[in-house]
C-alpha cells in the first residue's frame, strides 16, 4: 500500500500532473468529495453493524440526516486539507524537478544548451542533419590580455551572436570552454560550408566592447553530416577531425569532414601547410 502510494506520487511528479495551482485545487475538491461520501457510507455501515451486534451502547442513529451532515462536515474539511497539502507538495516537487532538469541542461554562463543537452538532442535525431563544432581561435590570448572576466563576457557575446546569426533554424550549444556546437538541418556540403562561412564572417567582422576594450574574435569550425543512422559519437569525431584541420591549416575557417582526405593528401604533398 505504502509502495503503491509512493509510486503514484512519483508518477504524478513525472507527468507534471499538477503543473498549475488550479489542478491542485481540482484534485483536492474531487478527492475530498468522494472520500467524504465514502466516510458517510462507512459511518452508516458501522453504526448499523455495531448497533445490531450490540457493540454500541446507543440506539441506531435517531436522525440519519443529522448524522450524515455531521460526518460530512467533519470529514469534508479534513480530507480537503489533507488532499490539498499532498497536491501542493507534489506540485512543489515537480516544479523544483523541472527547474533542476533545466539547470542540468543549460550552460550557466551563456544560457545555451550544455554538452549533455546537445548530445541528447543529436542522439535522438533519426533524420539526416548537420553538426558543426566551433572553437574560438587563440582564446587564451584574450584571457591573458584582458583578463578572465573579459573572456567570459566575450563568450556570452559570441553565444548571442551565434544565436542571432543562425536564427531559429539551428540549435546552438556551448560544449565547454570556448567550444560551441551547432545542429543544422540537413543540407549539401557546399551549402553547409556557405552557411557556416556566413556565421564565421559575421563574427569575424564584429567587435565586442568589453569594459571599454574593443575585442574581436574569430573561430574555426569542423562540420559533418549525420545520416540519422550512424552513431552520433562517430559524427562528432569526424567534426572534431575537421576542426583540427581547420586549426592546423591557419584558423578562421570552416572544414567539412568530407574534405578531410583531400586536406590530408594536400598536406602530404605540402608538408609546411599543416602547422598547429
Ligand atoms: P586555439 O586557436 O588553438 O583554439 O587556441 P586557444 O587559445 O583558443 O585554445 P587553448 O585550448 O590553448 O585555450 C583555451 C582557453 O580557453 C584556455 C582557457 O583558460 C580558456 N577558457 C576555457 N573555459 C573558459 C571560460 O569559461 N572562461 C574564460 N574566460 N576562459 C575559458
Ligand atoms: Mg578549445
Ligand atoms: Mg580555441
Amino acid at each position: 500500500m505504502v509502495a503503491q502510494i509512493k509510486n503514484w506520487i512519483i508518477r504524478r511528479i513525472a507527468v507534471g500532473a499538477f503543473s498549475k495551482r488550479r489542478d491542485v485545487l481540482r484534485f483536492a475538491l474531487t478527492r475530498s468529495f468522494w472520500t467524504t461520501i465514502a466516510a458517510v457510507g462507512l459511518n452508516f455501515g458501522v453504526y448499523q453493524l455495531f448497533g445490531r451486534l450490540g457493540f454500541l451502547n446507543v440506539t441506531l442513529p435517531p436522525d440519519p440526516w443529522a448524522d450524515t451532515v455531521v460526518t460530512a462536515f467533519v470529514a469534508g474539511p479534513i480530507c480537503f486539507l489533507a488532499y490539498y497539502l499532498i497536491g501542493k507538495a507534489i506540485r512543489d516537487l515537480s516544479v523544483s524537478r523541472d527547474a533542476f532538469e533545466r539547470l542540468s541542461r543549460t550552460d550557466p554562463l551563456t544560457g545555451l544548451m550544455n554538452r549533455r543537452a546537445f548530445v541528447d538532442v543529436i542522439s535522438a535525431l533519426n533524420a539526416p542533419y548537420v553538426v558543426a563544432i566551433l572553437d574560438i581561435d587563440r582564446f587564451k590570448v584574450i584571457n591573458d590580455t584582458y583578463g578572465h572576466a573579459a573572456g567570459d563576457a566575450v563568450l556570452v557575446e559570441v553565444a548571442r551572436e551565434l544565436r542571432r546569426v543562425l536564427g531559429r533554424d539551428a540549435a546552438v550549444a556551448r560544449l565547454g570552454g570556448e567550444e560551441f556546437g551547432v545542429i543544422l538541418r540537413d543540407r549539401a556540403k557546399d551549402e553547409t560550408i556557405a552557411v557556416m562561412d556566413l556565421v564565421r564572417a559575421a563574427l569575424a567582422t564584429r567587435t565586442f566592447d568589453v569594459d571599454g576594450s574593443e575585442i574581436s574574435v574569430t573561430f574555426s569550425a569542423g562540420v559533418s553530416r549525420g545520416d540519422g543512422k550512424t552513431g552520433y559519437s562517430i559524427l562528432l569525431t569526424h567534426a572534431d577531425k575537421a576542426l583540427y584541420l581547420a586549426k592546423a591549416s591557419g584558423r578562421n575557417r570552416v572544414v567539412h569532414s568530407d574534405d578531410i582526405l583531400a586536406f590530408v593528401s594536400s598536406a602530404d604533398s605540402d608538408a609546411g601547410k599543416i602547422a598547429v
